[in-house]
C-alpha cells in the first residue's frame, strides 16, 4: 500500500453552505437609513425653515429701526420673529443674562408679541428619537437574518414549523446517479419498502429502518438518498449532523422528537441525516469533556428509531465517511443495520457520471469522455461535476459554446491543483510513482512461491492508503512457515523497491509497509526463534495477534541481547529487501509492464498480474490480505 503524507483525515466534508445573500435592495437598507438619519440632524434648513439668525443685539437694533413686526418668544428663549416685509428671521435671548425691559421696548416699537412653550415640534421629537430607531431596526433586521439563515442551512429545518411542513418531495430518479449499480441494487429494497409498507406488515416481516451510507465526501450519498424518495415519491427530510450539534445548543434532543414527529405524520418518508457521525459518535470515548448535549440528541435518536415499532414506513438514511467512530448502539438490529459502502467512482462509473453532467451541454466531436475519465483518478462524483462545469467556462472564457477536449483537459489541471490539500486527487507524477509503488508488491508477491496469491491492484485511493495490493490467501492459515513469512516480508519491501529502481529514490508512501515489516521481522526474531543469532528463545509479547500491529512492549531482557535483536531485526528485513530488488531487476520488463497496465486501468486483477509475470495464477480463496 502505498501511504499518504500528511495525517490528517482524508476529505473532510465542507462547511454547509452560507445562506443564501440577501437581493440587492436590501443591502442598501442599513447605508440608506444612516444618511437619512444625518440629513435630517444635521441639515439646519429643517430645523430653522430658512430663517436669518440674528445676534441678540442684531435684534435689538432691528426692534429699535421698526425692522420688527411681529415675535414669538418660548420660554426657553428662542426667539422667531418676522419683519414687515414679512421675512423671517430667528435669535434666541440671553435667559442667563436676562433682559427685563425687552418687553417694554417691543410694545414701544410696536411689535406685536406671542408668547409660546419650550420648542418642541413633532419633528424635532421624530429627529431626536431616529438615531434610537434605526439602531433598533438594525439589530431587529440581522436577528431575522441570522434565523433564515440558521434555517436555510439545514435544508429548511428551522424554527418554524410551518417550514417542514413542505416537506421536499425530489425529482431525481435513479437514472440520475451514475454508476454504483451495487448500491442502488442493495437499496432498492428501501424503495420497495416505502411504496407499499403494510406489505411487510402483513407477512409479518420487519422493513428496513436505517441504512448507513458509508463513503467519502462527495460520492453522491446525498443523491442517492434523493433517487430513493423520487423513486418511492415519498417525502424527503433532511437534517445533518453538524447543524444539529453547531445550531441547535440545548434543543438538539427536541428537534430530533420533532423531525420524527413530522416524518411520522407524512409517512411513509424518508429522512436523511448527512454527517451522522457529528451526532453519533460513541458515548463517552474517554474524552476529557463528556458532551451531555450530543449524548442526548444520540439517545433521542436511538429512542424514535425504537419506536418505529409501531410505526410504518418511516426510513432513515444517513451518510458518513467514518463509521468507525460511530456509537456501537446506533448499528444494532433495528436501527442502522445495514450499511452500503459508496466508494469512490472506478474508470467506468466517472466516464457514466461525466455523461450525466454533460447532458445538455455541447461537447465537440473530439471530447472523449472516456479519456477525461481515464484523467481523473481519485475524484469523487462531486468533482467530476464540477469538471464539467469548469470546462465550459473554459470554453466560454474562449468565446465558444462548444466544449472541447482541451477545455476539459485545463479544467481538470485547474481542479487538481486547487483540490489537493485534504482529498485523495493524485497528481499525474504521483499517479505514476503509487503505480510503480503498487506493481512492485504485486510483482514480488507473483515471484515468491510462499506469498498468497494476489488478487487485485489499484492504484484508486482508500482511506489513508493510495493504492492497495490485495492476496487472496489459497487456504485459510493457522500457522506460519518461515518461508511465507520470509516471502510477506520481501512483498511489502516490494514497493520501495520498485520506487528505488524505476524512480531511482523512495518515497513517504513506503512508511506503512516499513513500519508493518518491522513488526514482523521483530517478532520473528524476539517471539518465534526464527534467528540463528539469537536462537530458540522467544520472548513474548503476550499478543494472541499473528501479523497485527501491536507496540513493542516492555522487555525481559538485557541491553546486549537488545541489540542482537535490532542486528537481526535489520539483517532480516535488508535480505528480504534484496530479494524484492533482485526479482524487480531481474523482471523490469514485467515490472514497467504492469505499471503501465495499472495507468491505464486503475484496477488490475490477480490473473493478469500473473500474466504479466509470465507465471501461471495460483487459485486463491476466501480470506483477504491486504499487503502494502
Ligand atoms: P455526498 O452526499 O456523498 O457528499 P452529494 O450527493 O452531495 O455527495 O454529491 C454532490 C454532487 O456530485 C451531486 O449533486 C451530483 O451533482 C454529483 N454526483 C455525485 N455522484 C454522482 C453520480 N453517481 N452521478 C451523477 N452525479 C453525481
Ligand atoms: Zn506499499
Amino acid at each position: 500500500m502505498t501511504n499518504r503524507a500528511n495525517s490528517s483525515p482524508p476529505g473532510d466534508k465542507p462547511v454547509p453552505p452560507a445562506p443564501p445573500p440577501p437581493p440587492p435592495w436590501r443591502r442598501w437598507l442599513v447605508p440608506l437609513g444612516i444618511a437619512l438619519t444625518m440629513v435630517l440632524l444635521f441639515s439646519p434648513s429643517l430645523n430653522g425653515m430658512s430663517a436669518e439668525a440674528l445676534s441678540y443685539s442684531d435684534f435689538l437694533d432691528a426692534v429699535d429701526a421698526g425692522q420688527v413686526a411681529t415675535v414669538s418668544i418660548t420660554t426657553d428663549g428662542v426667539i422667531d420673529g418676522e419683519r414687515p416685509d414679512g421675512t423671517l428671521f430667528t435669535s434666541r435671548l440671553p435667559v442667563a443674562a436676562g433682559d427685563e425691559g425687552l418687553l417694554a421696548r417691543l410694545e414701544d416699537n410696536g411689535v406685536e408679541v406671542e408668547g409660546a412653550g419650550p420648542q418642541t415640534s413633532l419633528l424635532s421629537i421624530l429627529i431626536s428619537f431616529l438615531p434610537i430607531l434605526i439602531f433598533v431596526g438594525v439589530f431587529i433586521w440581522l436577528g431575522r437574518r441570522a434565523q433564515a439563515g440558521v434555517a436555510g442551512q439545514i435544508g429548511g429545518f428551522g424554527r418554524s414549523r410551518a417550514r417542514v411542513i413542505d416537506a421536499e418531495r425530489p425529482e431525481t430518479r435513479f437514472d440520475d446517479v451514475a454508476g454504483y449499480a451495487g448500491v442502488k441494487r442493495e437499496i432498492t429494497e428501501v424503495v420497495d419498502y416505502l411504496r407499499a409498507p403494510d406489505r411487510y406488515t402483513r407477512a409479518g416481516a420487519r422493513g428496513p429502518r436505517g441504512v448507513l451510507m458509508v463513503g467519502p465526501p462527495g460520492t453522491g450519498k446525498t443523491l442517492i438518498a434523493r433517487a430513493v424518495a423520487g423513486e418511492a415519491s415519498v417525502p424527503f427530510l433532511a437534517v445533518t449532523g453538524s447543524a444539529f450539534v453547531e445550531l441547535f445548543v440545548g434543543v438538539g434532543a427536541s428537534r430530533v422528537r420533532d423531525l420524527f414527529a413530522d416524518a411520522r405524520k407524512r409517512a411513509p418518508a424518508i429522512i436523511f441525516v448527512d454527517e451522522i457521525d457529528a451526532i453519533g459518535q460513541r458515548r463517552s470515548s474517554g474524552g476529557v469533556v463528556s458532551n451531555d448535549e450530543r449524548e442526548q440528541t444520540l439517545n433521542q435518536l436511538l429512542a424514535e428509531m425504537d419506536g418505529f415499532e409501531e410505526v410504518q414506513g418511516v426510513v432513515v438514511l444517513a451518510a458518513t465517511n467514518r463509521p468507525e467512530t460511530l456509537d456501537p448502539a446506533l448499528l444494532r438490529p433495528g436501527r442502522f443495520d445495514r450499511q452500503v459502502t459508496v466508494p469512490l467512482p472506478t474508470q467506468a462509473e466517472r466516464a457514466e457520471i461525466l455523461a450525466v453532467h454533460a447532458r445538455g451541454k455541447q461537447l465537440a466531436p473530439d471530447v472523449d469522455l472516456g479519456v477525461v475519465a481515464r484523467g481523473t483518478p481519485g475524484f469523487t462524483g462531486a468533482d467530476l461535476a464540477n469538471l464539467v462545469n469548469e470546462a465550459a467556462i473554459v470554453a466560454v472564457r474562449a468565446t465558444r459554446e462548444v466544449i472541447a477536449q482541451d477545455d476539459f483537459e485545463e479544467a481538470r489541471d485547474r481542479i487538481i491543483l486547487g483540490r489537493r490539500e485534504g482529498s485523495n486527487v493524485l497528481l499525474p507524477s504521483e499517479k505514476r510513482a503509487v503505480a510503480i509503488h503498487e506493481s512492485g508488491h504485486a510483482l514480488v508477491a507473483a515471484y515468491s512461491d510462499h506469498a498468497d496469491p494476489v488478487a487485485k491492484v489499484t492504484i484508486l485511493p482508500s482511506g489513508m492508503a493510495l493504492g492497495v495490493t490485495q492476496q487472496l490467501p489459497v487456504d485459510e492459515r493457522h500457522l506460519y512457515s518461515e518461508s511465507y513469512m520470509r516471502d510477506s516480508l520481501a512483498v511489502r519491501m516490494g514497493g520501495r523497491a520498485a520506487e528505488l529502481i524505476v524512480l531511482g529514490e523512495g518515497s513517504t508512501g513506503a512508511a506503512n509497509d516499513l513500519s508493518t515489516a518491522t513488526d514482523l521481522a521483530t517478532r520473528m526474531v524476539r517471539e518465534f526463534g526464527l534467528s540463528p543469532a539469537l536462537g530458540p528463545v522467544g520472548y513474548s509479547s503476550g499478543s494472541p495477534m499473528f501479523l497485527g500491529t501491536e507496540e513493542v512492549r516492555s522487555r525481559q531482557y538485557s541491553e546486549a541481547t537488545q541489540r542482537e535483536v535490532d542486528r537481526e531485526v535489520a539483517r532480516l528485513l535488508r535480505e528480504a529487501e534484496q530479494r524484492a530488488v533482485d526479482l524487480l531487476t531481474t523482471n523490469r520488463r514485467a515490472l514497467d509492464e504492469l505499471a503501465e497496465l495499472l495507468l491505464l486501468h486503475e484496477t488490475v486483477d490477480g490473473e493478469d498480474v500473473y500474466r504479466v509475470a509470465g507465471r501461471d495464477a495460483p487459485k486463491g480463496g476466501q480470506a483477504v490480505t491486504v499487503t502494502g
